[in-house]
């Protein structure tokens, strides 16, 4: 090319709806040259904007091309490809190139505003003798200490601790910079959101045969030479305490070993200080950074995490969903902890799972890939089943622990006693463990005292007036609350709609156990652990500390409890009510049940003591409660499989399902017809779509809500036809159309 030849970048801008356009690069003789990536501020008609470059061109379609205004990072802040892994992401799951990159490139890197910290440190230039200090001593006995401070710090320190620590102002320390005896430098440092702990190191366990052999397999994912393709991905099935964080742990060594980085994703409410404990105690004995990514760090934090994992200072990532996009150099291993959670899907757009991206940008960086569950889901199992990826299994707990023994309670016997919430076999159970010094959990998946308020008289329920649901009694609060919008009310005394001062709560909330346990067993300590109960940022970390160090004896909560903590004294495990959630409108609603029973009765017996597990439930010979009693995770899907395939359902077929929903309940259901009409007209074939019919939940956040679901085995040929007919049609503007391609949230 000539010198002085102008060339273009088109550029996706920001916040534009997924558009973009070809700008003229500026001549930048002698800097870093613009790429694919980099971040500039382009001219829009009346306003500039920040878009991200996605090609260099050397020719323009387009006329009147205006110049880039100003080049914001040179360097790019996206790799080719995490681009292409966004290319992919909109053409599957039916967004805009810009939705998906809005993902991959976190808020706080895009809009430029945030930059490092720095601060002010003191640096010795010389080292002070005894006698000039002595000296210095007689007449500015602060400025001394300064000096003593410094030099038996040995480095730099920073000024806010010298001021601190020696009682001193800034004017002494600016007389000793005048006086040539130390330098003060601003330094850039790190937000970390760990600095106030410390972790002690922890080596290396002696794997067991079954861990060797499968760590064996992984090794050799690891190994595989790039030429010879991606690595088939691998599902690791083991039950809970089988061991499978230790595979995980030692697999990342190995890839850090080999100069390559890992990233590790766990579900949010996994991501408890216990997990990132037992890493970033592992990796502090080799003096490696892991960063962690979740969604309760500052902007600062989060810039700096995101920056230290870009430079190649942290080669390790953990982190919820959003991690599957960290900017790691050299990706050698990608693990998915609990990769049947749903909490991997976003339910925004882009509505991602980070398990499939996760699979996908392995195959695209040819790295290994290493899902692991106790209970995979449907989808990953038949994957397995199939040879798309290979199953690893690990079939015992570490050191022959028991697994805890699964009592099911028919509350259809006890519902004719008075308490129906606590069964007699369950209080008895917890009164033998509070004799013993062993610790409880009671867990019920539901907040709030009651989930409704019912007058006997007329029959009337409180409803929210904003969605079709009954509003949970909170009585801490004494407000009715909708669990879906959060609309709240002063709970009436009386029915608001005939006066009956007997209005009534039926239904119970994780309060009203907490409530019962307190009366029932008036000299245990009981703590609650729900949404409600945690609302500072280290409630839960302190609860769980009091808990591990036995100071409670009894703990209630929701899923916040369920997944993942590690507590040895806990001996005995209560479901309340193991049948919420299994009969609903949903065709997973038995495999969650499965996959939640499992994982709460996996919390009893992690220590010496074998652990017991009573599940309480009205329909106690539901197969996805019979199978989770015997721990049998193949039965469940031999039975499970089956009802799949009868419906063709997921794993069977993609499941899509297109949401219409406005103010105006004519209006969403007529714009669901017509989008109906012509999707028959479009489909490709073996496409098969529903009738369109009100969402389970009719209205949500005053919207009326429609759905079409559709299924096919061709997903990508389904998701261009969609975009082609959403393209061309155009609905009232207070109708709003969402379309969520593997949809996990079907109501
Ligand atoms: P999982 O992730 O499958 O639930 P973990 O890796 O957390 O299992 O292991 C459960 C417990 O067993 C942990 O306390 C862990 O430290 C311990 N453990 C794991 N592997 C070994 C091993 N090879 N030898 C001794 N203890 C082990
Ligand atoms: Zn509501």
């Amino acid at each position: 090319m000539f010198a002085g030849m102008p060339q273009y970048a088109r550029v996706l801008v920001d916040d534009s709806g997924g558009n973009s356009f070809d700008y003229e690069l500026p001549a930048r003789p002698g800097s870093v040259p613009l790429v694919v990536g980099s971040r500039v501020r382009v001219p829009m008609r009346t306003r500039t904007a920040l878009g991200t470059i996605i090609e260099i061109r050397d020719t323009t379609e387009a006329q009147g091309v205006k110049l880039i205004s100003e080049v914001v990072s040179a360097e790019p802040l996206l790799n080719p490809r995490l681009i292409e892994l966004g290319a992919w992401i909109a053409d599957y799951y039916c967004c805009s190139l810009e939705a998906a990159l809005r993902s991959i490139l976190p808020q706080v890197i895009r809009k430029a505003g945030v930059t490092h910290k720095t601060q002010l440190y003191a640096r010795l230039l010389t080292t002070p003798d005894q006698e000039a200090l002595g000296a210095l001593a007689k007449k500015a006995p602060i400025q001394a200490g300064i000096l003593m401070y410094l030099k038996a710090a040995g480095q730099p320190v920073p000024v806010t601790e010298l001021t601190e620590k020696c009682d001193a102002t800034h004017q002494a320390v600016q007389a000793l910079v005048k006086k040539g005896l130390i330098a003060s430098e601003s330094t850039r440092v790190e937000r970390d959101p760990f600095q106030n702990e410390t972790f002690l190191h922890a080596g290396r366990l002696e794997l067991n045969a079954e861990q060797s052999q499968i760590f064996e397999r992984v090794l050799r994912a690891i190994e595989q030479p790039p030429e010879q393709g991606a690595p088939k991905p691998l599902l690791l099935h083991g039950v809970t305490g089988s061991g499978k964080t230790e595979i995980y742990l030692q697999a990342i060594q190995a890839v850090l070993e080999r100069g390559q980085s890992a990233i590790m994703l766990v579900p949010e409410i996994a991501l408890t200080p216990q997990t990132v404990e037992r890493f970033k105690s592992r990796f502090a004995a080799t003096q490696q950074e892991v960063a962690v990514l979740h969604s309760h760090l500052s902007e600062g934090e989060r810039h700096d995490e995101w920056h230290k994992i870009r430079d190649g200072r942290a080669r390790i990532v953990i982190g919820a969903r959003s991690a599957v996009f960290a900017p790691c150099r050299n990706l050698g291993l990608i693990v998915v902890d609990e990769e049947h959670e749903n909490s991997y899907k976003q339910e925004e757009t882009p509505r991602y799972h980070g398990r499939d991206v996760a699979v996908l940008r392995a195959r695209m960086e040819r790295c290994a890939i290493l899902l692991g569950s106790a209970t995979p889901s449907l989808e990953s199992y038949h994957n397995a089943i199939h040879g798309k990826y290979e199953m690893l299994k690990l079939t015992g707990r570490v050191d022959d622990k028991k697994m805890p023994y699964i009592r099911i309670v028919d509350m259809r016997m006890e519902a004719a006693k008075k308490s129906s919430i606590l069964s007699e076999k369950l209080i008895t159970a917890i009164h033998a463990r509070l004799a013993k010094k062993e610790q409880t959990i009671l867990f019920l998946n539901r907040r709030g005292f009651s989930t409704s308020l019912i007058c006997p008289a007329c029959g009337y329920v409180c409803e929210c007036p904003n969605c079709s649901v009954a509003l949970t009694f909170h009585r801490a609060q004494n407000r009715i609350i909708c669990h879906i919008c959060g609309h709240t009310a002063v709970a009436p005394s009386k029915c608001p709609e005939c006066r009956d001062p007997n209005i009534r709560y039926s239904g119970t909330g994780t309060e009203k156990v907490e409530d019962l346990v307190a009366k029932l067993f008036p000299k245990a300590v009981v703590k609650r652990m729900d949404a409600d109960a945690m609302t500072r940022r280290d409630s839960y970390k302190e609860a769980l500390g009091a808990f591990r160090t036995g100071k409670i004896d009894i703990l209630v909560g929701t899923q916040m409890i369920a997944k993942g903590l590690h507590f040895p004294n806990v001996t005995l495990v209560g479901i309340i009510n193991a049948d919420m959630g299994l009969h609903l409108p949903d065709f997973r609603a038995g495999e969650r049940t499965f996959q939640l029973l499992t994982q709460v009765a996996g919390r009893a017996g992690r220590g010496d003591v074998e652990g017991e597990v009573f599940v309480q439930s009205f329909t106690p010979f539901h197969p996805a409660i019979q199978f989770a009693r015997h721990h049998d995770f193949e039965g469940f899907w031999e039975e499970e499989i089956l009802h799949r395939r009868q419906f063709d359902y997921p794993p069977f077929t993609h499941l899509l399902l297109i949401a219409i929903r406005s103010p105006h309940q004519a209006r969403a259901e007529f714009s669901a017809q017509t989008l109906a009409r012509r999707l028959k007209e479009a489909l490709p074939e073996g496409t098969t779509l529903n009738d369109p019919a009100p969402a389970p939940l009719e209205k949500s956040h005053g919207n009326y809500r429609f759905q079409l679901m559709l299924r096919t085995r061709n997903i990508l040929r389904l998701t261009r036809a969609l975009k082609d007919v959403l393209d061309k049609l155009t609905f009232p503007s207070d109708v709003i159309v969402t379309v969520d391609v593997d949809a996990y949230q079907l109501l």
